[in-house]
């Protein structure tokens, strides 16, 4: 009755966990979220971390038999966090985004049916991710781009980065902005206490990056523009009516300089500029919440391979108590549609 698409899928070169381990070792970044998350996945002796490693950097056999034995139709593949927005090079990171997009697009055509793919770019340098956008989509055939939350410390919302908003609604694909571990500046409280992955951090994070980007005025210059988000808006849906209630007051009170009035609701764009997936979210109530405030046009599937393989979580989703014609949209066509698949 349905394909299903998985919309958040990560791979990552043999390149880039080359560079991650050379950054490590040689001290090249004191980002402490990177230096916590790939020092974890790449030193780590568990079997856990080798396994997603190793699943990382596998575009062939395997990846398509664990996709098989899953019922996964299709993975809608991105270069893994932070890609290549670490490296404090911009002209190396600008070649290695490229470089992944040549070596991604490889595999899916080896794969046509079972791949589909999203452009990493390097906003170190915005008109080159801009660029390296529109050359992943006109020349690659990718369906968008991935980038994973901060770069750097540096927020989207910054007009520095709106060439690649633009570039996106123009070519008419979405961003999808996925985790990254807290920017420098608000990651200490969460490491200590061992809470800045994806356990909790990646959810602030990148839930501080959604709301940025929408009280800065983004949507109000490009309308168009689709954003989508992972582990179902990092929580953001359940803040719809007080984001709006505290948001509209603090811009009426000018309370402050750099928050201006907006055309909509804050919770209009994020209702209508914004998708949603599950990845790492295999829990219903959630779900369900979530496809009744933005509406079942907005929720697709995503699994989080390889971080996320657990095989009996689709059952969760494919127990949704949801109608058919629901469960084709959250499956199948709502990505189709968002990636033009
Ligand atoms: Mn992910």
């Amino acid at each position: 009755m349905y394909q299903r698409i998985a919309a958040e899928e990560a791979f990552a070169t043999r390149d880039l966990i080359r560079a991650y381990r050379d950054l490590i070792d040689r001290k090249g970044t004191d980002d402490p979220g990177f230096l916590a998350l790939m020092g974890y996945h790449l030193n780590n002796p568990s079997q856990r971390t080798r396994d997603i490693t190793d699943r990382l950097q596998d575009l062939g056999e395997r990846r398509i038999r664990e996709m098989d034995a899953t019922g996964i139709a299709k993975q809608v593949l991105s270069l893994t966090s932070p890609g290549v927005q670490i490296f404090p090079d911009a002209a190396y990171a600008t070649a290695m985004a490229a470089a992944s997009n040549d070596e991604l697009v490889e595999a899916i055509r080896k794969y046509p049916t079972r791949y589909a793919g999203l452009a990493a770019i390097a906003p170190q340098d915005p008109a080159g991710a801009a660029k390296e956008l529109e050359r992943g989509v006109r020349k690659l055939g990718l369906k968008g781009a991935i980038i994973n939350s901060h770069t750097r410390g540096e927020y989207l919302d910054d007009q520095k980065f709106w060439l690649i908003f633009e570039a996106a609604e123009a070519l008419d694909v979405p961003i999808y902005l996925h985790p990254n571990t807290p920017s420098p500046a608000m990651i200490r409280p969460f490491m200590e206490r061992g809470l800045d992955g994806a356990v909790f951090g990646f959810a602030v994070e990148t839930g501080l990056h959604m709301l940025r980007i929408v009280v800065s005025g983004v949507f109000d210059r490009f309308p168009k523009l689709q954003i989508v988000t992972g582990h179902l808006g990092e929580g953001l849906p359940y803040w719809f009516f007080r984001i709006d209630f505290m948001h509209g007051a603090s811009v009426r009170a000018g309370r402050y300089e750099s928050l201006k009035p907006l055309q909509r609701k804050a919770s209009d764009y994020l209702k209508d500029n914004f998708y949603y997936t599950t990845s790492g979210m295999a829990w219903q109530p959630p779900i369900l919440y979530a496809q009744s405030v933005v509406g079942m046009d907005r929720v697709m599937y995503a699994m989080d391979y390889p971080y996320q393989f657990v095989p009996e979580e689709v059952k969760v989703t494919d127990e949704l108590p949801i109608s058919d014609g629901d469960k084709l949209k959250f499956y199948q066509t709502n990505a189709e549609r968002v990636f033009s698949l």
